[in-house]
């Protein structure tokens, strides 16, 4: 029997309400330091196409590297397998902007999800697409079945003036030769993804093909075969929430992937696709009431992927 998702959103937004104050928005992108704090919105989609939101589920918001699911997967789409050779597909156990390993690495990122792996993802999307962010625009529209999906230059210039260390591991891949196109332009393309906004009722729309065998519910199209698919799915488990990806998994049990600005997406398999946004985050980056949503939405419905 299903169960009663809407009892269980209303019951998990009344819990979460106390952790709102606790967690600090991202303050490195002045953009984001100013979204206020009391924000939290829960959205649900099933395979069926049954939603189910809460709060503020309907606000647009900065998604940050939950984007990087999204280019990852086009990459995936036109590099195939050769993104293997540029990127490895390992928990880094390292803060998301960390230097230290692609040094140690010789210039191959642990992952795709951190900083370094998705300037090697966007490095390769520059070169693959006729006009990139037309493209990851047009992607996250279609999975989505949303034209309010958008980027936002204030966000995106926010973060040029302000990213250094993006920028340090940008120049670092290129010493090494992972980087084919010029650090400036992609840097911008990063900065221009990592700006698109989106509610959580949009966002959990856009993940649902990935709990659904690569089969997009939304537009009807196969964005994936089953097999990359479910890799995709593995690789936010292993490397989607942070150096805090162990204690998520062991607390939420669902594939996931979070953004500093406060919104997680996760699936479950076979089931349906779960979006929440709160923007104070905890000392790993991840949303603090986002992550207690997570896991008080698989505590209390019984379902996880374990
Ligand atoms: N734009 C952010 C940065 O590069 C993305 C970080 C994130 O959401 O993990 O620092």
């Amino acid at each position: 029997m299903e169960p009663d998702y809407d009892r269980i959103l209303a019951d998990i937004a009344q819990e979460v309400r106390p952790l709102l104050a606790l967690g600090a928005p991202a303050d490195y992108i002045p953009a984001l330091a100013r979204v206020p704090r009391d924000r939290f919105g829960m959205a649900v989609r099933t395979l069926e196409g049954r939603i189910h939101a809460v709060g503020d589920a309907d606000e647009p918001f900065s998604i940050q590297s939950v984007s990087k699911v999204f280019t990852f997967i086009l990459a995936l789409r036109s590099a195939g397998d050769g993104l293997w050779d540029r990127i490895q597909r390992e928990p880094s156990g390292d803060p998301f902007n960390s230097p230290i390993l692609l040094e140690q690495e010789r210039g191959i990122p642990r992952n795709p999800f951190i900083n370094a792996g998705a300037l090697v993802v966007a490095d390769i999307l520059l070169e693959a697409l006729e006009d990139p962010r037309e493209e990851l625009l047009r992607f996250v529209r279609a999975r989505s079945g949303s034209g309010a999906v958008r980027a936002d230059p204030e966000v995106a210039e926010s973060e040029r003036s302000t990213g250094h260390r993006n920028a340090a591991l940008a120049h670092l891949l290129k010493s090494f030769g992972n980087l084919r196109n010029r650090v400036e332009e992609v840097l911008d393309f990063y900065f221009f993804q990592c700006s698109l906004r989106m509610s959580c009722r949009d966002l959990a729309a856009s993940f649902l093909f990935l709990a659904n065998r690569g089969l997009c519910p939304v537009s009807g199209e196969r964005v994936l075969e089953p097999s990359p698919a479910k890799r995709a799915a593995a690789l936010m488990l292993t490397c989607g929430t942070y150096d805090a990806v162990g204690d998520f998994v062991y607390r939420v049990g669902l594939p996931a992937k979070s953004g500093v600005g406060g919104g997680i997406a996760a699936i479950l398999p076979g089931r349906l696709a779960a979006a929440v946004w709160s923007p104070g985050l905890n000392e790993r980056g991840n949303s603090l009431a986002g992550t207690q949503a997570l896991e008080l939405f698989t505590t209390k419905t019984g379902m996880s992927i374990f």
